[in-house]
């Protein structure tokens, strides 16, 4: 059983048919239509039953190779005309200009049980016009966590791209990624991932640039037509609407983000998704120490402008980059000004009560509340304390009891616990008499279940990602089944996982991609 196909994209947007993948300028078209490239010997790595059930799909069968040959790119889909996206993005804050897919081939667009249509990408399928000498290709490591964390967060309940499939392709893959100091070539992989689609603010941006106000149109008509039911495409507001919206939802994406402690480590605008979705899985890391100038990615290292605490400011800056590509389909540009504020107000709203929910209270409520919020932030950032395990422990403390019995509590939390026992553990317990305080009203069962829904357990660290990403490299998937299983249900303690919710080791901090990556995949 396969789900319908349909070609809405295709059919109502311009295309490039010029066929092939040899790089080029790509004009008036917002897409080119282009062939996944064969790869030697493909093998199943990973596959989502939930997404799979969603489009009534079948795992791969080892008997019958046809299925997984359409996820490695090795054999078309029925039906389908592949194609990679032109786009352009602002990069490390400076316009760059085209960009497009270079390693992703959308294979079509697909209805799922609820009626819900979805493009369906393979990423590393082999060059696009848009590669730029690059190979289009991806590595086993990066393909692997953009599979582990797509599915971790849809489960946290983040917005997100999914991924059906992990498919090893056979073949390697040189990158200028060291190990032991010397350059290895790398097993080459296929994530086939899925999205109501995968338009960013850059496939705005670039017509934009250009000046190809009629290709901006026909693609703003196209998304508010297909992607957005609440608002008429044919209002003289809608674009505003819809700016509006894509202001919203990014709000709230990074709300998300920092309630979970994700570092999407390259922001730029071409990764950022007009649906509010976390998308391109690069260079990526968790908050483990709390510290808001930490970023995952080593490339970023200096100017730190993607680190934890800046994503907020620089989601605004990005829809400031959006809503100017908009401007000319406006008649006066304040109500896009408006939709930036709106931006500020939602993350605003949105975050203060995202941290009241982490702390288990109803609201913050005044002076004193954000004080007790932003002194727990200088506390934990002086300690380096685990940012997800102290939100778990913390909905342990009892609403009165004996501070000395909670130092105990929170050394799991706590990379150095000796600190635990000189002045910073005071500190700590002097912060948790005020919380308690403040708590002392509500019923304590109540409350630990309420942030025990917020606060998780289990978060794709990448230090357990790349336990798995070395024990897959070598054959061994148990490894990778074992962490996916357990980030399946990521808010409950499950029997014989607690290696899944322990602080990162000391060996890990500096290990490559076990902290910081860089962004070569
Ligand atoms: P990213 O920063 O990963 O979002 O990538 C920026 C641009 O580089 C996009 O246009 C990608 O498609 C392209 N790109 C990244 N890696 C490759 C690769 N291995 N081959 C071709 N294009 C790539
Ligand atoms: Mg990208
Ligand atoms: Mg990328």
């Amino acid at each position: 059983m396969t789900p319908a196909l349909v070609h809405r994209y295709l059919d109502a947007l311009p295309g490039d048919a010029t066929g092939g993948h040899h790089p080029r300028v790509v004009e008036h078209a917002a897409y080119s239509l282009v062939e996944p490239t064969p790869v030697r010997a493909p093998s199943l790595l990973a596959w989502s039953d939930a997404l799979a059930k969603d489009f009534g799909l079948a795992r791969p069968d080892t008997t019958d190779s046809s299925w997984l040959d359409v996820l490695a790119g090795n054999r078309r889909w029925p039906g389908t005309r592949p194609y990679a996206n032109c786009y352009g993005g602002h990069q490390f804050g400076h316009w760059a200009g085209q960009l497009g897919d270079g390693r992703a081939i959308t294979l079509g667009e697909f209805i799922d049980r609820s009626g819900r249509i979805h493009e369906f990408q393979l990423k590393g399928a082999g060059p696009t016009p848009y590669s730029r000498g690059a190979d289009g290709r991806a590595v086993l490591r990066s393909s692997l966590r953009e599979f582990i964390c797509s599915e971790a967060m849809h489960a946290l309940g983040v917005p997100t791209t999914r991924a059906l499939s992990l498919v090893a392709t056979g073949e390697q893959v040189v990158r200028d990624m060291f190990y032991d100091g010397h350059p290895a070539p790398e097993p080459g992989a296929i994530v086939c991932r899925v999205a109501p689609s995968f338009l960013r603010l850059g496939s705005y941006e670039l017509p934009a640039a250009r000046g190809d106000h009629d290709l901006l149109r026909r693609m703003v008509q196209y998304t508010i037509s297909e992607h957005e039911p609440t608002i008429d495409p044919q209002s003289p507001e809608a674009v505003s609407q819809w700016f509006d919206a894509v202001c919203r939802r990014t709000a709230a994406l990074v709300v998300e983000w920092t309630r979970v402690g994700f570092v999407h480590g390259v922001m730029n605008t071409d990764n950022l998704s007009i649906h509010g979705l976390t998308i391109d899985y690069g260079p990526y890391g968790w908050l483990e120490p709390y510290e808001p100038n930490w970023t995952p990615n080593t490339t970023d290292a200096q100017m730190r402008r993607y680190c934890f605490g800046r994503q907020p400011s620089i989601a605004q800056w990005n829809l400031s980059r959006f809503g100017g590509a908009l401007a000319p389909l406006v008649d006066n540009t304040e109500a896009l000004e408006a939709g930036l504020e709106r931006y500020a107000q939602v993350y605003e709203a949105s975050a203060r009560q995202m941290y009241a929910d982490k702390l288990g209270l109803a609201a913050l409520e005044g002076a004193e509340d954000e004080a007790l919020l932003s002194d727990l932030f200088k506390l934990m950032q002086q300690t380096e304390t685990d940012y997800c395990l102290f939100f778990r422990c913390l909905a342990e403390v009892p609403a009165e009891g004996a501070p000395d019995s909670l130092r105990a509590l929170f050394e799991p939390a706590y990379y150095r616990a000796d600190d635990l026992r000189g002045p910073v553990g005071d500190a700590l317990l002097a912060w948790l008499a005020r919380y308690q305080a403040r708590i002392g009203r509500h019923p304590s069962e109540q409350r630990r279940e309420a942030m025990n829904a917020v606060n998780p357990l289990y978060v794709p660290r990448n230090y357990l990602a790349q336990q798995a990403i070395e024990a897959a490299e070598q054959g061994d998937l148990s490894e990778l089944e074992r962490l996916c299983a357990v980030l399946s249900q990521p808010y409950s303690a499950q029997p014989g996982a607690a290696r899944y919710a322990a602080r990162r080791p000391d060996w890990a901090r500096h290990r490559p991609g076990c902290a910081a990556l860089s962004c070569s995949s």
